[in-house]
């Protein structure tokens, strides 16, 4: 299981930081609801890319003492299984809509490998039309909706932009038990 924490600094910052970042205190177990203050257990390394560059950051794992099952506590930065950062990816969403809506060609390959490929984005695309209906569920929860249109998937991403990418979702995190760009929206 993955929970998000906003740790209050930027990928740059939480890389520097390292095994010192300031890892929440989780009292009670998720699996088991025992309320009882889980153990660190440990870190795991993974990458988290921005601006070009690649960082290789610790997450922070966590033991129940009495279930035994564990927990990671991800920066609100990031989303499960994706390697860029959640700035990263709904930027790109943002710009492929924005020029689908203009009928722009899509600009020339990048030539930097840090850069997400054409088919990364392609694929970023693809989980954000498949995840829009959680997004407007999440949204109509809150007693917010936009007008239906042709272009809801821009106006939603613009929309999500305007709240601060992090926030939305840390707030929408668990909408449904799922979270922004999950791969659980497949119809
Ligand atoms: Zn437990």
């Amino acid at each position: 299981m993955i929970r998000i924490h906003d740790f209050g600094v930027n990928v740059e910052a939480y890389f520097q930081l390292g095994k010192d970042n300031d890892f929440p205190v989780i009292p009670s177990c998720p699996h088991c609801r025992l309320k009882k203050t889980l153990h660190r257990h440990g870190f795991y390394a993974r990458n988290a890319i921005v601006g070009g560059k690649v960082y290789r950051i610790y997450i922070c794992r966590y033991r129940c003492s009495d279930c035994r099952r564990t927990m990671s506590v991800l920066p609100s930065f990031l989303l499960p299984f994706f390697q860029y950062t959640v700035h990263e990816i709904t930027n790109q969403i943002h710009e492929a809509l924005a020029r689908r809506i203009e009928g722009k060609k899509a600009c020339v390959q990048h030539k930097n490998t840090e850069l997400p490929t054409r088919q990364g984005i392609a694929y970023y695309l693809r989980r954000y039309q498949q995840c829009i209906p959680w997004i407007q569920s999440y949204f109509a929860s809150r007693h917010e909706w936009i007008h239906p249109c042709l272009d809801a998937g821009f106006q939603w991403i613009k929309k999500i932009k305007q709240r601060g990418v992090e926030m939305f979702i840390q707030q929408s995190w668990g909408h449904l038990s799922a979270y922004f760009l999950a791969n659980c929206f497949r119809a």
